[in-house]
């Protein structure tokens, strides 16, 4: 028998649905979820056209999660906000459902912890990966920076207390207690990171 492709998430399609769908049909891989971490456009703007396609190749269609309800205005003004930039072929999103605060889900074998961290957006979530040591952070964090807060729903401090309180502690969170277990960050531009290097050097959370 043929191994079957372990099954795949996809994090935060902002678009390129059709790219997105000629690597997945390339590799024969199978895609269990989608996950979105906040409702901006260049996050979530590929997702109805990302699930159509991958419903037409194969049942069922993965499921659409996230992020915190707070940003379900955000995910229904996609197109809207599409247009006012000139960009195209991006659509509003609907997911099957919203996520909350300590949830965990288990998809294509993560099991991803979900932590609400607001201030870029009032919905946005965080999926962290314990044992494996990773999370997808959306527009929290990035290499030696955070997210813009600069929008009406903004809020620059919320983001940093966000950060700080939920986001540092987790590398403490090791299984033998005494073992800090860095955490690599996956943000959704940019190159990787870790908590831990953010920690010691990114001037927005010094002090
Ligand atoms: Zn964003």
């Amino acid at each position: 028998m043929e191994p079957r492709n372990p099954a795949r998430l996809v994090v935060d399609p902002g678009g390129d649905a059709d790219t997105l769908l000629a690597f997945i049909d390339r590799h024969a891989l199978e895609v269990e979820a989608i996950l979105i971490t906040h409702g901006h456009l260049d996050h979530a703007g590929g997702v109805a056209a990302l699930r159509r396609g991958l419903a037409e190749r194969a049942a069922p269609a993965p499921d659409v999660i996230g992020p915190d309800e707070r940003d379900a205005f955000l995910l229904a003004s996609i197109a809207d906000q599409a247009r006012h930039f000139g960009l195209e072929g991006l659509e509003n999103a609907t997911v099957d459902r919203f996520v909350q605060e300590g949830e965990v889900l288990d998809y294509a074998g993560c099991r991803l912890h979900v932590l609400h961290v607001p201030g870029h957006t009032p919905g946005h979530v965080v999926f962290v990966d314990k044992a494996a040591r990773f999370a997808f952070v959306g527009d929290v964090l990035f290499r030696g920076t955070v997210g813009r807060t600069d929008f009406a729903y903004g809020d620059g401090p919320l983001l940093v207390s966000s950060i700080k309180d939920k986001l540092l502690p987790l590398t403490k969170e090791s299984g033998g207690a005494a073992i800090r277990d860095d955490i690599t960050v996956v943000p959704g531009h940019g190159g990787l990171t870790t908590l831990d290097t953010e920690a010691a050097g990114n001037p927005f959370l010094q002090g």
